[in-house]
């Protein structure tokens, strides 16, 4: 067979040859065919060319979802530079250090998020340029030689005429492609590094259909942005299979969303959990009809949750797992052919779990302890590591190797059962866990749990140090608006559900729970108030 090489430029030159006339959305206001993101593509190669952009630099964007930036998502690696997309909502202190670290030749930025960043420039010496993306805004431009217009950028360049696989000779797959930070959820960020090979096979993983399975009829909506672990893959997984892309721009007003869905017909979108909670109790006043495939990942989704979308509108919100360091997607949820004739309640068990691994990821669990693997038979529980073609070796210029085994498998800090049918069940982040008298309480037990109390609307169960007992569950809790539900209330809801001294020794009613870049909540925060 022929070695032919892996390479994004394959996915530009057949979303122009194939599907050139489908759309690509953003915010409801522009829509734009991908002849036309391609022709801009041809452009922004010849500008970073005439920008002297070198080979193999990293060009960062700091941008929402949308069309411009999906033009990024394309050119950038297609012409052998890599992609950098970073998280919007880092403090200074992360942005300095990620754009310091990863050496950024040139920055891409929303003009609504200039303000955001520019301020920083001076701590920012590697970035020679500065192009404003025009996104709707009217936000001032400082006058400085560095920034440039992106549409003057763009319209001033000759699209580059012939093939990108050949103009840029992608002959090693391996080469870099994009760069993600993880979202220092549990440490400092760190840069991962994907390939266009890892990018391509990752694609072409989360396409299988059974698992994802986006098709040319499909309408994609990530609502996850993509500098969340490069949208979950949805862009370029859309454009491999032709289906359309509704970007929603910087918005993620539930109304805006739902709308969006409703009038663009969506069929496929993914999101965190949090963001499906804020839509779930205005899911009656939109037509969702179109929606086939909810995707809710990078922290678990409440059976409860899923179960509201379920009923309402007919689909359930399916798990996705995964991590930056995997490309993000190492497991999906769902149903098999066995499980057709369960019952409701065993179908909802089977949904909560994260799911199977997807073809090429290899995973197993391992004793925290001694390191010794353990069986899949749906009980033991053990730390989840993973080994596959989209799954980071290393880190960006970093040592870690606590986070590799001895024989290279990844150490993904999750606790998971496997199932004999190969299913996934995370118990907890290993960080998460709350040791209470020598033994483990899960936080997502407990949040699950407390979920399931119809005024239940966000909780977060953190550990609270404890004399006596090393630590104790303390629980943060959401109500719905208007509840007269009581902490003890709560209490009570829990009595039946979980082993006594599981039982958080307080339950705290607050406003809102903090958040973090990636739209997940933020224990670290819940810890310190704890
Ligand atoms: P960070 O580690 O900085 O939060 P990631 O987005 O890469 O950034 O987070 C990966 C982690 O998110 C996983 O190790 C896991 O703990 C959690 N996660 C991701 N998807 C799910 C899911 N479907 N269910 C439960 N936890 C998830």
């Amino acid at each position: 067979m022929q070695g032919w090489p892996l390479s994004i430029a394959h996915v530009v030159e057949r979303v122009e040859r194939l599907f050139g006339g489908k759309t690509v959305t953003t915010a409801g206001v522009e829509r734009v065919s991908y002849r036309e993101v391609v022709r801009n593509v041809r452009r922004l190669a010849t500008a970073l060319d005439a920008l002297g952009v070198p080979v193999g630099a990293r060009v960062g964007t700091f941008a929402a979802n949308s069309r411009r930036h999906l033009e990024l998502y394309l050119g950038v690696p297609s012409t052998k530079r890599v992609l950098h997309s970073i998280n919007t909502r880092l403090s200074a202190e992360h942005l300095d250090y990620i754009v310091g670290h990863a050496a950024d030749d040139v920055l891409f930025v929303d003009r609504a998020l200039l303000e955001r960043i520019w301020p920083r420039a001076a701590m920012m010496p590697s970035v020679r340029h500065w192009i404003v993306l025009p996104d709707g805004s009217d936000a001032e431009i400082p006058r400085d030689p560095r920034i440039l217009d992106y549409d003057d950028l763009i319209s001033g360049a000759d699209p580059f005429p012939g093939s990108f696989e050949q103009r840029f000779s992608l002959a090693d797959e391996n080469r870099a492609s994009g760069l993600c930070y993880t979202s220092g959820t549990t440490g400092p960020p760190k840069g991962v590094v994907y390939s266009h090979r890892s990018t391509v096979l990752h694609c072409l993983g989360t396409l299988a259909a059974g698992l994802i399975g986006i098709a040319e009829d499909d309408v994609v909506m990530p609502i996850v942005p993509m500098f969340h672990a490069n949208a979950w893959g949805l862009p370029y997984g859309a454009m491999m299979a032709g289906a359309s892309l509704v970007l929603p721009g910087s918005s993620n007003a539930p109304d805006h969303l739902l709308r969006l869905m409703q009038d663009e017909r969506v069929t496929v979108a993914g999101a965190v959990p949090t963001v499906w909670t804020s839509l779930s109790d205005r899911l009656d006043d939109h037509d969702l009809s179109a929606v086939r495939f909810l995707l809710g990942g990078g922290s678990a989704v409440a059976p409860a949750l899923s179960e509201t979308y379920r009923e309402r509108i007919g689909v359930p919100i399916t798990h996705s797992w995964g991590m930056t360091e995997i490309s993000p997607v190492g497991a999906i949820g769902g149903l098999r052919t066995q499980h057709r004739t369960a019952t409701d309640a065993e179908q909802v068990a089977v949904r909560a779990a994260q799911g199977q691994p997807l073809p090429l990821v290899n995973v197993r669990i391992t004793d925290v302890d001694t390191g010794r693997e353990l069986p899949r038979d749906g009980r033991a529980v053990g730390e989840l590591q993973v080994a596959g073609p989209w799954v980071a070796g290393g880190y960006y210029r970093v040592d870690a190797p606590e986070s590799f085994t001895d024989d290279g498998w990844l150490r993904t800090g999750d606790l998971a059962t496997i199932d004999p049918d190969g299913y996934l069940r995370l118990v907890d982040r290993i960080k998460d866990l709350i040791k209470s008298g020598g033994e483990w309480i899960s936080s997502v037990e407990l949040e699950t749990a407390l979920a399931a109390h119809p005024d239940v609307v966000e909780v977060a169960v953190v550990a609270r140090p404890d004399p006596h007992w090393d630590e104790r569950p303390v629980a943060h809790v959401v109500l719905r608006e208007g509840s007269t539900t009581s902490a003890d209330d709560l209490l009570e809801h829990l009595r039946p559900k979980v082993a006594k001294w599981w039982l958080p020794d307080e339950i705290v009613l607050r406003a809102t729970l903090p958040k973090t870049g990636t739209g997940k909540l933020a224990k670290n925060a819940l810890r310190v108030t704890s």
